[in-house]
């Protein structure tokens, strides 16, 4: 780089990064009015020593307009000290200071030498001191802006040196000296520590900026960790916080707040048929659905796979809670277009009010109690959290007690269910029903306790009795005669219960006619160990009959993918035959399609002769329903099968 060229950017050159020029400001700034008030004082202070000797424009106007000068600068600056500059501004500024401070060191230097041939020896000798004190000061103060600082030096020292060397005064030529000196000496340092000073700020810029990163980067992180990424709603956890706070805030506002748990309806089902990514656009609708209807206070997160959460703050009661889930659930019923074609859903919600001293436990355990109350008896519907729910807990609270410490053995019986050919005209089996008589709450029905045995993981236990009893019974059937047993999904999708199974039958005599009846909700949870399970019952000579076909998300690939020699046809249909064409035709296509499988098919809950006629005319065959028997104690099977038999004889002799 020329000489040239290096001083024409010491003087012009702009500071490189913005950070640079903002903190050359922030630092002219705070030294800006040491800078005017000791110039204003040291010149004062010359003037007054000269005010005798000197003629008054020297002594009392031209000070009086560097003053002014120097005061206005000061007001001007004092007012805008506050003010947020912008990069550019303050560039602008830096360069006016230069400019300005070119202004003031000409003015003052003329001023200071236009006085000293009026003063004595020690008059001028002050006026050599003031002039190098105060432009040794000013250059401190503007040691931050570099162009400043040299055009001060600069601007002062050659007409000084000049000034003073062609006095021919060897004392102020010795002065001169000193002075071109000194303020070398001074513009190097100067220079030198302007240098660390951009590279100070660099280097905090530098690591501002690394700050900010990593800030960035735990911000990512915590809306990573917060954020369902296929949805982009919050997540589980994020929802655990926002609800506990939500409570906290409720607690100390006296404003109750609201949770609403909200499932879709069987949505395994659409990632069985359709495929895991349509479930995945399927999840992503429902998200957009729910955040298009909800209220700016209502907080909504996404807790697992097809299930989904709200918080609601704000006004709450059961009218606007009810109002929410009917929306939530209608804008769920109307259908999916995917490409793969519209697919038709439903979700039922549960929804709890808070109440002083709730915990975020327990009021998402009361949603989620409406929930699954929903889903028993208003699937697809809200149900809202009320008094009579909280009875029911207290109530299923006890019988779960009761249960986990009933004496099974003693307490579970079972009854058992013909199960009538009507083309033989003969009871081929029986099923095996299990009842509680609990010492404290008396009969509990199978609809009750077994779903509650299911989720307090006793079920297992309760198969293995009931199967117990039922093989002791099959021992007292005639040998041709088949008896069901019910599994439950536990049952199927626990490795080591099946093993339990299988020991227990193994254990007995030969050959094996047990018909272990299962559902389709067991098979789905899990469908690879189920046809493990399936497969060791099989081998065992048991029989598998999928029980309730048509209640749940029947599927025609599990039923000819699945081992199975028999369907059961579920009662809901039966009901139905005699009234509902829908119901007789689809009647049709299951005993069809039994009949093409070469399994067979029973009819659960016959009650009325019509029942009997269309399900026979339909191509019925083997029928179960309290039209053939109720369930009974294995002590009255002999006694019904002796009546049977009375029975046929009698219409054998009268067709003979
Ligand atoms: P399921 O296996 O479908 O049993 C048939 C149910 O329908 C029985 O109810 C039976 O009493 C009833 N039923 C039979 N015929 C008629 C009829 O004509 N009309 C009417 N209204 N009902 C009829 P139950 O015994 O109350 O059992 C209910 C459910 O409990 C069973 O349905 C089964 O899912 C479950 N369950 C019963 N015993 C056991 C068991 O030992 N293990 C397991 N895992 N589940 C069992
Ligand atoms: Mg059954
Ligand atoms: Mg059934």
């Amino acid at each position: 780089m020329s000489v040239r060229r290096y001083i024409r950017d010491l003087f012009t050159r702009q500071p490189d990064g913005p950070e640079l020029a903002m903190a050359q400001w922030r630092a002219l700034s705070r030294q800006i009015p040491l800078l005017y008030a000791m110039l204003v004082a040291n010149t004062l202070i010359v003037a007054w020593t000269h005010v005798h000797v000197a003629p008054a424009e020297l002594t009392i106007y031209i000070p009086a307009v560097l003053t002014f000068l120097c005061v206005v600068r000061t007001i001007g600056w004092w007012r805008s000290r506050n003010a947020q500059l912008s990069v550019g501004q303050a560039r602008s500024r830096l360069l006016a200071m230069v400019w300005m401070a070119a202004g003031l060191a000409v003015g003052f230097t003329a001023w200071s030498l236009s006085l000293f041939p009026f003063g004595d020896a020690y008059m001028r000798s002050q006026i050599a001191f003031y002039m190098g004190i105060t432009t040794i000061g000013c250059m401190f103060c503007l040691m931050h802006v570099r162009a400043a600082a040299l055009v001060v030096g600069i601007l002062v020292l050659f007409p000084f040196t000049l000034f003073f060397i062609t006095s021919g005064q060897p004392t102020f030529i010795a002065i001169a000296i000193n002075m071109a000196l000194v303020i070398t000496a001074l513009l190097i340092i100067l220079l030198g520590n302007n240098k660390d000073f951009a590279e100070l700020v660099e280097s905090r810029n530098a690591m501002v900026q690394r700050q900010l990163e990593t800030q960035r980067l735990l911000d990512e992180n915590h809306r990573l960790a917060n954020i369902d990424s296929l949805t982009g709603l919050p997540n589980r956890r994020n929802f655990d916080q926002r609800l506990a706070a939500a409570l906290a805030e409720a607690e100390i506002t006296h404003c109750p707040i609201a949770v609403a748990r909200f499932d879709l309806d069987d949505f395994k089902s659409v990632n069985q048929i359709f495929g895991h990514s349509t479930g995945d656009r399927v999840l992503i609708e429902v998200a957009r659905r729910i955040n298009a209807l909800r209220r700016p206070d209502t907080f909504v997160a996404r807790l697992d796979s097809n299930s989904f959460a709200l918080v609601m703050q704000g006004p709450v009661d059961e009218t606007s809670m009810a109002d929410c889930g009917e929306k939530l659930c209608a804008a769920m019923r109307k259908p999916f277009d995917m490409p793969a074609g519209p697919i038709r859903l439903s979700a039922s919600a549960g929804f709890a009010a808070s109440c002083p001293g709730d915990t975020a436990h327990s009021l998402f355990d009361r949603a989620d109690y409406a929930n699954s109350a929903a889903k028993r008896n208003a699937r697809g519907d809200a149900v809202v959290f009320l008094d009579q729910h909280a009875s029911e807990i207290t109530k299923v609270r006890r019988m779960e007690h009761l249960l986990h410490t009933a004496k099974l053995d003693d307490e579970i019986y079972i009854l058992l269910q013909p199960q009538f050919d009507v083309a033989l005209g003969v009871t081929t089996g029986f099923e095996a029903l299990a009842r509680w008589r609990s010492p404290v709450l008396g009969e509990v029905s199978p609809a009750e306790f077994i779903p509650m045995a299911e989720r307090t993981g006793q079920i297992c236990r309760i198969t293995q009795i009931v199967l117990g009893k039922a093989l002791a019974v099959s021992e007292l059937l005639p040998a041709k005669m088949r008896l069901s047993v019910n599994l439950s999904a536990n049952d199927i999708g626990s490795a080591t219960a099946i093993e339990q199974i299988v020991a227990r039958v193994s254990a007995h005599s030969k050959p094996c006619r047990l018909d272990f009846e299962i559902t389709e909700t067991a098979v789905m949870r899990d469908l690879d160990q189920a046809n493990r399970s399936l497969l060791a019952l099989l081998n065992l000579g048991a029989r598998i009959a999928l029980d309730d076909f048509g209640t749940g998300h029947s599927s025609l690939t599990h039923v000819q993918k699945l081992p199975l020699h028999r369907i059961k046809i579920d009662r809901s249909f039966v009901m139905e035959v005699t009234s509902d064409p829908a119901s007789r035709a689809i009647v049709k296509t299951m005993v069809d399609l039994c009949r093409n499988l070469g399994i067979s098919c029973v009819f659960e809950g016959i009650e009325t002769e019509q029942q009997l006629e269309a399900l026979v005319s339909l191509g019925g065959q083997v029928m179960q329903g309290y039209l053939f028997g109720r369930p009974m104690p294995p002590e009255e099977i002999e006694a019904y099968l002796a009546r049977e038999t009375k029975l046929r004889q009698l219409e054998a002799r009268a067709v003979g």
